[in-house]
């Protein structure tokens, strides 16, 4: 298994990257000043270890040159988009060269007749909604770090995030993809077509494979035409529980709102705190969102706000317009980061459940952290059952986090009895990896670890994400 390179032959292998990709990052400690490396050396998991190299593909060609050189020499690669995975899969654990995708960052095409987008890796998820829209199109998956965050990352974690309530995740929308095997060698799966069933699915084997199976290069996506309109409809409580009964009023009625989110108590004061709006402090918030034609929007709206009004307890109203709107969805997508501030020290968990059971997770989420002597909090997608929920910790030393530790491996068993599964949307990688076998049957695990080693035998492509032994 090929581990961290030796120091002593370091120039030789920058050598014989940049031969044949000349962009290469590397240590500079002689200036004095943070490394180039530093950059690549984390994500938004907490976890960290320093590459050996990072090296910058302009093309697919590079980034299959350096995969077929790491197979020779051998050394690990590390795939990277914009490093705002939240569970170490772009981490360079065991050293090695990480393949930072973000120059190859081009729209290649948007295909208005066939509703079709053709994109490189390093592409930010934000930009391409933008350009979507620009020409009447829609492309739904928008993960609260959709502005910074590449399409890549996304292909490569099967991001979900605020719209998929209505719209699902990535895997709904990638028709096919270019893909670096980690031989080096590379294939196009699925097609430019609505349909294919041609061979097995790979475009699907690789959605979701957190970097470990191949490096995608090329991104074919499916869009839709743009909803006419949208609106927004909020949900103020002075009382959580009230807040609880409105999640499940929502859930109830024949409405498909492309975003029901929830926001508890402590999450709601972090973000209060944060964006300097102490109005905001409530117990509790429920955000909806609607769209379609204008009618259809308000009616959806409308059947909504009558279920919270009946459920009762809340403080009901429709955004006002489009800047009140977009005012209230940055404060949700700032939960996350505002959270951050205020708690620097927690484990942050996306368990998903079947949505009737959201509220009964989020309240074991609070009774398992009591017991383990620590708070929780926790906010999400409650239209899709997926919980972010968060072990507080107020030191940070190892007992607390052994503690909170054993708290979060009760949250995923407790998640699994309800129905639910480890992760919704960030993926296993390092941070979940061990809670792996909870979910899944000895058996199940033996068949994902034969397909990770007959794609990549000598073990070079993020070696020991998700499975490991691997
Ligand atoms: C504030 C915040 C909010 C977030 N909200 C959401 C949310 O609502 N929904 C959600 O799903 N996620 C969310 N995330 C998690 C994260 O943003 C997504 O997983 C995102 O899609 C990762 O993209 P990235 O470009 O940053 O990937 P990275 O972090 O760079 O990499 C993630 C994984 O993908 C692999 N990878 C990256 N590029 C490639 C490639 N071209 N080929 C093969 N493998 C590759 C890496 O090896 C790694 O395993 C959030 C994160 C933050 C910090």
């Amino acid at each position: 298994m090929p581990c961290a390179y030796p120091r002593a032959r370091m120039t030789d292998l920058e050598a014989l990257i940049a031969g044949i990709c000349p962009v290469v990052l590397r240590g500079d400690d002689a200036a004095g000043g943070p490394s180039a490396l530093d950059a690549l050396a984390s994500d938004k998991s907490g976890w960290s270890g320093l590459p050996d190299l990072g090296a910058r593909p302009r093309n697919t060609a590079e980034a299959a040159a350096v995969l077929r050189l790491a197979n020779s020499v051998p050394f690990v690669v590390v795939p990277r988009g914009a490093g705002t995975g939240r569970v170490g899969g772009a981490v360079p654990e065991r050293g090695g060269v990480v393949l930072d995708l973000m120059d190859m960052n081009r729209i290649l095409e948007i295909d208005v007749r066939e509703m079709i987008a053709r994109v490189q890796p390093g592409v930010r998820l934000g930009h391409l909604q933008q350009e979507c829209e620009a020409v009447g199109l829609f492309f739904p998956p928008d993960p609260a770090s959709a502005k910074d965050c590449s399409v890549g990352g996304a292909v490569a974690t099967c991001a979900g995030g605020l719209r998929g309530a209505k719209y699902g995740t990535m895997k709904h929308y990638v028709l096919g993809l270019e893909v670096v095997l980690p031989s080096g060698e590379v294939i196009r799966t699925g097609a430019r077509t609505r349909k294919c069933v041609t061979g097995y699915d790979l475009t699907s084997l690789f959605v979701g494979s957190e970097g470990t199976l191949g490096v995608v290069t090329e991104i074919t996506l499916r869009l839709i035409p743009k909803p006419d309109a949208a609106a927004t409809l909020v949900a103020w409580y002075d009382d959580e529980a009230a807040a609880a009964r409105g999640v499940a009023a929502a859930l109830e009625v024949r409405a498909v709102p492309r975003a029901l989110e929830f926001v508890d108590r402590r999450a709601l004061s972090a973000v209060a705190a944060h964006f300097g709006r102490p109005e905001w402090k409530r117990h509790a918030l429920l955000l909806v969102e609607c769209d379609g034609t204008a009618a259809s929007v308000a009616g959806e709206l409308e059947t909504i706000r009558r279920a919270l009004e009946s459920a009762g307890g809340g403080h009901v109203e429709i955004a006002a317009g489009p800047s009140d709107a977009e005012t209230l969805w940055a404060a949700r997508r700032g939960v996350s980061p505002a959270v951050t501030a205020m708690w620097p020290h927690r484990f942050s968990e996306d368990v998903c459940v079947p949505r009737r059971n959201f509220l009964e997770m989020l309240h074991d989420l609070h009774g398992i952290a009591a017991a383990h002597g620590l708070e929780a909090l926790g906010f999400g997608h409650a239209g899709d059952g997926n919980i972010h929920a968060s072990v507080l910790m107020q030191r940070g030393d190892d007992e607390e986090r052994a503690r909170a530790h054993r708290a979060v491996a009760d949250v995923f068993r407790r998640a699994l009895a309800l129905g639910g599964t480890l992760s919704a949307e960030h993926g296993i990688s390092i941070s979940k990896r061990e809670f792996l076998p909870l979910e899944l049957t000895a058996p199940n695990i033996a068949a994902q670890v034969a397909i990770k080693r007959a794609l990549d035998p000598n073990g070079i492509l993020n070696p020991g994400k998700i499975f490991p032994g691997t």
